[in-house]
């Protein structure tokens, strides 16, 4: 049995949590319109994280675009604003860049490889397979409280272990 009044059909909606797309279902959803502005209230549920949250859609009838489309027929769209709550991007960044996936900034990488030629060159690194170099990488990472994904780790590895490993 579906909740009275309610679209069983999830909505395609910006979940702040996920920062992305999510399904989510319309817990609640209440419309207003005025004269010449309306909006509508909505209290939603992301099928990804669970995060119950809040939206708000409104439109301006003195805000619009009006275009022709393929058949001439001129088409009048208001402009919808939209407000979510909690805000989008409430994560601190380098939490977000966590949460999405670890890829480092590039100025990170370039330091964590100055380390491993650091290394190699001091002779603290001395690697007999590219494990060794992954296990260094990720060591380094870890003391910076930097995080990365294995197959990142491995991406960058690779070619250093093809440019010294290679040899005999
Ligand atoms: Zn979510």
């Amino acid at each position: 049995m579906s909740k009275s009044g309610i679209s069983p059909e999830p909505e395609m909606i910006t979940c702040p949590m996920c920062n992305r797309i999510q399904n989510c279902d319309v817990l609640c959803r209440l419309e207003k319109s005025w004269a010449a502005h309306g909006g509508a209230y909505s209290i939603l549920e992301c099928r990804g994280c669970n995060q119950v949250f809040y939206q708000t859609v409104s439109w301006d009838g003195n805000d619009f675009d009006l275009w022709n489309d393929e058949s001439g027929t001129p088409v009048c769209e208001l402009n919808r604003s939209e407000s979510i709550y909690p805000a989008e991007d409430k994560a601190t960044p380098s939490q977000s860049q966590i949460s999405k996936g670890g890829r480092l900034p590039v100025a990170d990488w370039e330091a964590a490889m100055v380390e491993m030629a650091r290394a190699l060159y001091s002779g603290d690194l001395k690697p007999k397979t590219q494990a060794d170099i992954e296990r260094a990488i990720a060591d380094y990472l870890s003391k910076k409280e930097k995080n990365a994904s294995e197959s990142t780790i491995r991406e960058h590895a690779r070619p250093l272990w093809q440019a010294i490993g290679s040899k005999d």
